[in-house]
């Protein structure tokens, strides 16, 4: 069966069409500037050249439309007609406590993604555009619902509960819930996949390093915990967010600079982070470069990232007693061999002890970097994110 996996920013979309025999990529693209001037989808059919579309798409049904067009375009397109589209795949940010697994798109879920709108109101609103205009332009196929929050609803209440008064719980919700999901749990099955284990026999740290990125403590195949919390902006410095701050600095920046709600609220999430230490980039490359010419800033916010991610490692160990595996992955933990060796540099005592030479050598593919002295399993593992929403679809749409 071909899948069609869909993930809908508020002006982007993100497609790929896998057939399931194999899970083979056979098109793949990015859809930018929707509802804005200069829409354009950058197109790529497996084997065939990129095609840059650029015409007006005032909306995602627009956008939608072309994306299909492109798909079963004669000269460009991947399949002949629509009808071999078996089933669609959609991210959904946030699935609130409503949600612990992936399902089957009807009326009911729909009203649900939507009652969650105020737990994401960045995200599940696009989420729900992408749903929208796939159901009007494909009515007969099936589609899926794949939250990011889902993997981490098994996290128990321990860890879930913030020490505010409880009725803020109760009445709003507030909880940590975690992102990344569909991540951590790719990476980890794989990584039982690679070393031939059952997942239930191992305990696994999933280090997910990008743009925005989150550490999860998973044993047995379970979520038990996770750095980020309520919204993504808990735990980790990361490109651009603050991560774990001291709650009081905000009403006295709040007074001081004398920035409104959302004008903190913006340089949490947008100037902070490395950006924010280094005031160079958020970039990690960059971050880099800066760094081995001698600025002490760039190198000052690489030690700051690594460290938050060491903090978390070793508190997920003494969580679950003991880590088998340490994960890196997304962009900086598949790339970066010298931030992942900032990270371990020091957790020897957890016995987290990485191979310098395989640890270069590894870059951008899946590779085992530890050394092999019985100690933790340190590995690279590309994500996968589009591949675990077209499982979860297949699977639902196969047991229907
Ligand atoms: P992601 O959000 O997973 O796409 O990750 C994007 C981030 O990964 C970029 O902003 C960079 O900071 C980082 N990155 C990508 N490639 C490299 C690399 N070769 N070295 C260091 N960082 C990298």
């Amino acid at each position: 069966m071909n899948i069609l996996v869909i993930n809908c920013g508020s002006s982007s979309l993100k497609y790929q069409l896998i057939d399931m025999n194999g899970e083979e990529v056979l098109a793949k693209g990015l859809v930018e500037r929707i509802g804005i001037e200069g829409s354009r989808i950058k197109h790529d059919t497996t084997g065939k050249e990129r095609v840059i579309i650029e015409e007006p798409m005032k909306d995602h049904k627009r956008a939608l439309e072309l994306v299909l067009e492109a798909i079963v375009d004669e000269k460009y397109g991947a399949i002949k007609s629509m009808d071999e589209i078996g089933a669609v795949g959609h991210r959904v940010v946030h699935g609130g406590e409503d949600f612990s697994s992936s399902t089957i798109i009807d009326d009911e879920v729909m009203k649900a993604i939507e009652n969650n709108i105020e737990l994401a109101p960045l995200h599940n609103p696009a989420n729900i555009m992408g749903i929208e205009a796939c159901k009007e332009l494909m009515p007969e196929v099936p589609m899926v619902a794949v939250f990011d929050t889902a993997f981490h609803q098994t996290i128990p209440a321990d860890n879930y509960i913030y020490a505010l008064p409880y009725e803020l719980y109760e009445k709003y919700k507030i909880r940590r819930y975690g992102f990344h999901g569909t991540s951590h749990k790719y990476v980890s099955q794989r990584a039982a996949e690679i070393l031939g284990k059952d997942i239930r026999d191992l305990n696994i740290v999933t280090a997910h390093l990008g743009n925005g990125s989150s550490v999860t403590a998973v044993e047995g195949g379970k979520s038990v915990d996770t750095s980020m919390g309520f919204t993504p902006l808990e735990g980790l410095a990361m490109g651009t967010r603050s991560g774990d701050i001291d709650p009081a600095i905000i009403p006295l920046i709040m007074e001081k600079e004398g920035l409104s709600f959302e004008e903190v609220n913006q340089m949490l999430n947008k100037s902070s982070g490395v950006l924010g230490i280094s005031g160079i980039s958020s970039d990690f490359r960059d971050l880099e470069i800066a760094a081995d010419e001698g600025n002490q800033r760039a190198k000052l916010a690489l030690e700051v990232f690594a460290n938050r991610v060491k903090k978390y490692i070793a508190a997920y160990a003494a969580q679950m007693c003991r880590i088998d595996v340490l994960v890196f992955t997304a962009g900086i933990g598949e790339n970066s061999a010298s931030m992942r060796e900032l990270i371990c540099d020091g957790l020897e005592c957890l016995n987290i002890i990485i191979d310098k030479e395989l640890n270069e050598q590894a870059s951008g593919k899946e590779a085992i970097i530890s050394k092999n002295i019985g100690g933790v399993t340190i590995m690279v593992i590309p994500t996968n994110e589009e591949l675990m929403i077209a499982r979860d679809t297949l699977e639902l749409v196969q047991n229907r």
